[in-house]
């Protein structure tokens, strides 16, 4: 396989751009190796500038259920697009896609949009502070929602791919509000409210997908249900990665915890900048201009960026059967990617939630972000440096999720599992 002009393309980049690229993410920094350069995707497939063609797991990082160039949401942008880029003024469209929304989850009345899922993040926090009265937040450690000042605390996915857990430039006197504890351990929650009654909410990726897939246990949300409730503390469901991916309706539908915000992002918008927030209507009135809470933004639910979303919600609802079939896809693949790996006598830790994948390697069980990072990094490295020559498109980090698409059929997956059989092969023999 030849990545010449990838190579040359980074090198150009790198002299403009911080690292050449605008996610550190992207950088493959952790793997080694040259990001690939990207001209196309179409379906489940990726080419890049070399004409080199893989099947994509990575799906944009979530966004593209429906893989590249999925016809309807295409069509749904060019057409939004002959009628203006941006007004700054509302549209039905907005007020559609928000009824769409609200039609998927149990606990939401309102939602406002933003363009990110850093910004969901940022604002659903500011919004819970500002409707509790409180200060204090609850993270906790490998969780990873977005690179705001006070969240970008022991975040997870790029931040610790990089050996950065917390950022320079955020001042203590700002992260002095976040509290971290261990992932599905309730004792550390505990403690976190024994030493502050200041505390606006706990903030919680349901089905964490940013330390590798780690799904939280029911119990462990049940508890943290029972703990905001006895503290005046609301508690945060962050579904910008899992929404959509996890499940149709939210990680509530799939352990019966309900959130009182959610933030959602990535499949929102279709692949289009789309994030959003949402609660009970009480909550949201709290949001300018109905309530104090300030939260603006001049790009905010563009009609070009709704309408890619509403063409990719709808098709969803529309295909309530998606989720299980997607499911089983991504099921079969990290199972028989297991059963090769263990014929070379290495251990797989494997995972899923709908369409998303997780696998380490690993002797035990992963429940946390600690158990995450005793994974072998080196053996994921070669693995993934060895799929991509093969042409299959792994996320370029073990702490990341894998995608699974509509456009991933059974015999890639099959195809996929037989190249992870030669891929392990040939790292156990030398
Ligand atoms: C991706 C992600 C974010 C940040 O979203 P951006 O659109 O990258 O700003 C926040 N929370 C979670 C759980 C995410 O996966």
């Amino acid at each position: 396989m030849s990545t010449g002009a990838s190579i040359k393309a980074f090198e150009e980049a790198q002299q403009l751009i911080p690292g050449g690229v605008n996610s550190p993410v992207r950088a493959f920094k952790s793997v080694g190796g040259t990001p690939i350069f990207i001209t196309e995707g179409e379906g489940a497939y990726l080419t890049d500038v070399d004409g080199n063609k893989y099947v994509d797991f990575v799906q944009s990082w979530g966004p593209l259920i429906f893989g590249h160039r999925d016809e309807s949401i295409e069509a749904a942008v060019i057409e939004a697009v002959k009628h203006g880029l941006s007004f700054g003024a509302p549209t039905v469209a907005e007020t559609e896609l928000a009824k769409l929304v609200v039609s998927f989850f149990d606990s939401v009345d309102k939602v406002r949009f933003v363009s990110s899922g850093t910004e969901a993040v940022m604002s659903a926090i500011r919004l819970a502070r500002g409707f509790t009265g409180k200060d204090d937040i609850v993270k906790f450690t490998g969780c990873y929602h977005g690179h705001s000042d006070s969240l970008l605390v022991e975040a997870g996915s790029g931040a610790v791919t990089f050996g950065n857990p917390s950022s320079p430039g955020v001042p203590a006197d700002f992260t002095k509000h976040t509290l971290l504890a261990t992932y599905n351990d309730i004792e550390s929650v505990k403690k976190c409210f024994a030493d502050s009654s200041d505390i606006a909410c706990i903030i919680i990726e349901p089905i964490a997908g940013n330390m590798g897939l780690v799904p939280a246990d029911k119990e462990f949300l049940a508890e943290l249900r029972k703990i905001c409730d006895a503290n005046g503390a609301l508690l945060i469901f962050d579904e910008v990665m899992s929404g959509f991916r996890g499940s149709l309706h939210g990680a509530e539908s799939i352990t019966g915890t309900s959130p009182d915000i959610i933030t959602l992002g990535k499949v929102i918008g279709g692949g289009m900048p789309v994030g959003a927030f949402g609660a009970r209507a009480e909550i949201m009135s709290q949001l300018s201009p109905d309530g104090p809470v300030y939260q603006a933004g001049t790009l905010s639910g563009n009609p070009v960026a709704m309408a890619a979303g509403y063409a990719a919600l709808s098709k969803l609802q529309k295909n309530g059967q998606i989720m299980s079939v997607l499911n089983a896809r991504a099921l079969r693949l990290v199972e028989g990617m297991k059963a090769a790996a263990t014929e070379c006598g290495i251990t797989m830790q494997i995972d899923t939630r709908g369409s998303m994948f997780g696998f380490f390697f690993n002797e035990k069980p992963v429940k946390n972000f600690a158990d995450a990072c005793n994974s072998d990094a080196e053996l994921f490295a070669k693995f993934h440096s060895g799929m991509l020559d093969e042409g299959f498109y792994f996320a370029c980090s073990l702490y990341e999720t894998g995608f699974i698409s509509t456009a991933v059929t059974d015999e890639m997956i099959e195809n996929t599992i037989q190249a992870s059989a030669k891929v392990f092969k040939a790292i156990t023999n030398g």
